[in-house]
């Protein structure tokens, strides 16, 4: 389940590969990759022909600028990761991966691959205007580089009757964070999955900010949560080892690390949630 950090390690791996590079071809080998697009032939024709000029992130969606206009980027090339997408750059003649859905053919003969069985993951090309009309203008402050401060986020929370848990999934509120990322958080914070975001306290939201540092860091460091699907992988095909040092998610039924309780798996607002009752309150 691609989360925050792994689009981070996959960008920090694709910048020497992709910036500066002229786009050859593309080729779309499933409409279902570009429906974002009311006519699918825009991605290919927008790219095919201009300059990458820089990689850029923004909470889970990885950011390309394509071609040079006055004002900044002509295009921008969005790629979203999904629940089972991942990126490859491989000479043309190493073997495609199944579902190898997007292909785009670069000046230095590689090829940049977006392979994604589930197809939940997308591509676009879109001026900064079209960009700023979709849902991702309405994206928060990016939880890694521009977590906003404890007071900003207090106020932020305050009233919110939602379960925190949800508020952190809302990427209107901060970007970036997931649902492993959220679990990690929380668990870090010990505080529940269910308290309503407007009962923190400001000690709490502040433990909760440097929770979320935390576990996004250490996610980085250890370079993502590869499952036992192996959908997500690093650029260079690596696991990312982020699995095994999970603290609570995916843990139902295991115990807690830091005290005798035991993980529990409880649904809320639709999305699994893992959390020790034992330290989480
Ligand atoms: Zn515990």
């Amino acid at each position: 389940m691609p989360e925050l950090p792994e689009v981070e390690s996959t960008r920090r791996a694709l910048v020497p590969d992709l910036e500066g590079q002229q786009i050859v071809c593309v080729t779309v080998a499933r409409d279902r990759m570009v429906r974002r697009h009311e006519n699918p032939s825009d991605f290919k024709r927008r790219l095919e022909g201009r300059k990458i000029i820089r990689l850029r992130r923004h909470g889970k969606f990885m950011m390309t600028d394509v071609g040079v206009a006055p004002d900044g980027p002509e295009f921008i090339w969005v790629t979203h990761l999904g629940m089972s997408g991942r990126i490859q750059v491989a000479s043309p003649d190493e073997i495609r991966a199944p579902h190898t859905n997007v292909t785009v053919g670069l000046g230095s003969g590689r090829e940049f691959r977006f392979i994604d069985p589930r197809t939940f993951g997308f591509v676009a090309a879109w001026t900064p205007e079209e960009l700023a009309a979709t849902s991702l203008g309405d994206l928060g402050p990016d939880a890694l580089t521009a977590l906003p401060r404890v007071r900003q986020l207090v106020a932020v929370l305050a009233g919110r009757s939602a379960p925190i848990k949800a508020l952190l999934l809302d990427q209107r509120i901060v970007a970036g964070v997931g649902n492993i990322y959220a679990d990690e958080s929380l668990h870090r914070s010990q505080i529940s999955p269910h308290r309503r975001g407007g009962s923190l306290s400001p000690e709490e939201v502040g433990a909760l900010r440097s929770g979320i540092r935390a576990s996004l860091a250490a996610g980085l460091k250890w370079g993502g949560t590869s499952l036992d699907d192996l959908a997500y992988l690093l650029p260079d095909g690596r696991a990312g080892q982020f699995t095994s040092r999970l603290r609570a998610y995916g843990r139902e039924g295991e115990g807690c690390r830091r005290c005798s309780g035991t993980v529990r798996r409880d649904v809320i607002r639709g999305r699994s949630s893992f959390w020790c009752p034992g330290c989480q309150i």
